[in-house]
């Protein structure tokens, strides 16, 4: 049984950032049925003791695995139904969300909740986490060393959630997630994988937020998110 599962204090989980375990498929090839794409075989978070839930959270609590724990008010772990069949991921947490300990509180979180109501969901029925747990100081771009020091915490929710699809938002979601640096308008409007789960990637929120004209896009985005996500559930 592919049982998904995280190896405790190994942080940086050298298997998957060696094999990354995506592939990418094009709306063309999926009309058939997307639940007979092969996808490749889960290498990543490797064979032992799956975390709780609390044991989890309480990691992400006291971690100072990278330099980003110096600046925060507060980790920001992930909220939502942790039985959710959709995982949304972002980047890191802004200012409102260091403050509140949740992740998309501040205005591009407003604008996300539409986007998920946009697929027909509330908030509260879907996993929203961040691909980095603390506030990088001035809202820069997390480093890749402090995502790579993150990725268990991610590896952990997406064992303990096993969404049937992931809305990755953002570039920094998108690159890390699939360990590419693929430009974001090359990775959206196509169907990848992240080990077996269908991940569509989207424009951020607070890049919507400035460009009216690429809402026209992410609603594309969001439309392929659905189709994808409906073809699992026929
Ligand atoms: N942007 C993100 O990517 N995540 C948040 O939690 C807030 C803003
Ligand atoms: Fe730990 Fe992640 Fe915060 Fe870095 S960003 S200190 S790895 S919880």
């Amino acid at each position: 049984m592919g049982v998904q599962v995280w190896v405790p204090r190994r942080r940086i989980p050298i298997e998957a950032a060696e094999n990354p375990d995506h592939v990418t498929v094009m709306p063309n090839d999926l009309h058939e049925d997307v639940s007979t794409v092969d996808a490749p075989l889960t290498r990543t978070a490797a064979s032992t003791c799956p975390l709780s839930w609390e044991d989890l959270e309480a990691q992400v609590a006291g971690c100072t695995a990278c330099p980003l724990h110096q600046g925060r008010t507060h980790t920001v772990f992930g909220v939502g139904n942790r039985e959710a069949e959709w995982m949304v991921i972002g980047e890191a947490p802004g200012e409102q969300e260091d403050l509140q300990g949740e992740p998309f509180v501040g205005r591009a979180g407003q604008l996300l909740n539409e986007m998920i109501r946009a697929v027909g969901f509330k908030r509260e029925a879907v996993y929203i986490a961040n691909v980095v747990k603390c506030r990088p100081p001035k809202n820069r771009d997390p480093a890749a060393e402090e995502a790579a020091a993150c990725e268990g915490y991610l590896k952990g929710q997406l064992a303990l959630v096993k969404p049937k699809i992931i809305l990755a938002v953002g570039r920094i979601a998108a690159q890390n997630l699939l360990k590419t640096a693929t430009p974001i308008g090359k990775l959206r409007g196509q169907v990848h994988y992240y080990d077996q789960i269908p991940l569509v990637v989207t424009y951020h929120p607070a890049y919507l937020l400035r460009s009216q004209t690429e809402k026209r896009r992410a609603w594309e985005d969001l439309k392929l998110a659905m189709w994808t996500f409906r073809q699992q559930n026929t």
